[in-house]
């Protein structure tokens, strides 16, 4: 789950979504984009992240069943995500939970990329394709596709983060969303003052029919560099104009330690938090969309 941070502020009462400047994009869009990369000199578009091997990452993952925090399952997934970051580590969270931090290197302060990795421990069944495995598994993926870039000199330290503990803990209400979940996120920015230029949060990713709007409380700055990089490698269409509602969600505790932060989560999900979030509901295309996006950005930006 994440919440909305309208919801809190209006004590209960649901906004759903709130959209200003927001144009849906049609297929006839999407091949505008395609031309539009061609005519800025890009003979194709790059293809730098492997989707292939994202997706079945994600399908890897949903097989582990429901992985909340703490969770036997949730354990055993990290030992192999630890693996599959450069210098993989974990670093422990309050309550026996751990993020997985993976590391390529360059100048301090680093850029975070951002997901988390357990499930829903409030649903039933709930195993997470999109919500945590998609944002997990293109954060794997993006790692080893910059490890094998050569980034400028001087370029910044990346970090990759998996979370734990995102999801609320079991009795926990959603007015307190802030202070019982985003475990591994608080932890993190606690452990690492000063450390952090910029945050960039793959959430819900990959769901078929993917439209990014930015989310809004999200820097930006930041997200105009986002746009810009999914520009240049023609998957403009996936991030449109406009500003969803604000969400809260594992980029909170950088935005309130005054680090730059961007949240990419499609909130129009329908299967969001419920037992039928599983791979069928997802689309490679879209998540090669925001992974090479991603990747743009963090072989670009200083
Ligand atoms: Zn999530």
């Amino acid at each position: 789950m994440v919440v909305l941070v309208v919801q809190l502020a209006l004590g209960g009462v649901l906004v759903v979504l709130a959209v200003n400047d927001f144009a849906p994009f049609n297929d006839g869009d999407r091949s505008e984009a395609r031309t539009g990369a061609a005519s800025v000199g890009a003979a194709r578009a790059p293809d730098r992240f492997d989707s292939r091997r994202a997706f079945a990452l994600i399908r890897a993952q949903v097989r582990y069943g429901p992985r909340p925090a703490g969770s036997a399952a949730s354990r055993r997934l990290a030992v192999r995500l630890r693996r599959l970051l450069p210098r993989g580590r974990f670093e422990a969270v309050p309550g026996g939970l751990r993020n997985v931090v993976g590391t390529l290197p360059g100048r301090r302060p680093a850029i975070v990329l951002g997901a988390h990795y357990d499930t829903e421990a409030t649903v039933p069944g709930h195993v997470g394709a999109n919500d945590g495995a998609a944002g997990t598994a293109a954060v794997v993926e993006a790692a080893r596709a910059l490890r094998g870039l050569r980034r400028p000199r001087g370029a910044p330290e990346l970090r990759f983060v998996l979370f734990d503990g995102e999801e609320e803990p079991r009795g926990s209400r959603p007015e307190d969303f802030e202070r019982d979940a985003l475990r591994g996120s608080r932890a993190y920015v606690r452990a690492h003052p000063g450390q952090t230029r910029a945050m960039v949060l793959l959430d819900y990713v990959a769901n078929r029919g993917l439209r990014l709007p930015r989310e809004g409380t999200s820097t930006p700055e930041l997200w105009a560099q986002v746009r810009a990089a999914a520009r240049r490698v023609g998957a403009a269409s996936f991030f449109p104009r406009g500003t969803q509602a604000g969400i809260l969600d594992d980029h909170t505790p950088f935005l309130r330690a005054g680090v730059p932060a961007v949240d990419l989560i499609d909130f129009s999900y329908r299967y969001a938090d419920t037992p039928q979030d599983t791979p069928d509901k997802l689309s490679p295309r879209a998540l090669d969309a925001v992974g090479e996006t991603v990747v743009e950005l963090l072989r670009t930006r200083r």
